[in-house]
């Protein structure tokens, strides 16, 4: 074993991701494909705001955003393919998308195993 031995190949060392990192990559990737799935491929706001006109990618999106539930991500009931023109709608009304159930908050998240949450009046 050369522990002080200098190394140098490319690529290494430079990764830093923890093993938690990875896992929850790998399971984002299953999440993806499972949602895009389970949508057929369609964009969810289709219907629900028929005003705008779907355009661009499908996007997976969370209905409560990752600064929300940061869990969330990787919790299918909570995401739903849209395209880029419903995901931009979105993100510009949210108190609209909430309505048409496109947008969630953080009290909305369904496992509130916290010590801090709050029972719903
Ligand atoms: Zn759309």
């Amino acid at each position: 074993m050369e522990e002080g031995a200098q190394v140098l190949m490319p690529g290494w060392g430079l990764r830093r991701e923890s093993a938690k990192h990875k896992d929850e990559a790998a399971a984002r990737v299953r999440l993806v494909h499972a949602v895009r799935a389970r949508d057929a491929w369609t964009c969810q706001a289709r219907d629900k705001v028929p005003e705008v006109h779907c355009d661009g990618p499908l996007d997976v999106h969370e209905v409560i955003p990752r600064s929300a539930w940061r869990e969330g991500y990787l919790v299918i009931d909570n995401c739903i393919l849209v395209c880029r023109a419903h995901h931009n709608w979105v993100g510009d009304n949210p108190d609209e998308a909430h309505d048409r159930g496109l947008h969630g908050y953080s009290w909305e998240r369904p496992d509130q195993t916290d010590e801090h949450s709050k029972e719903q009046p």
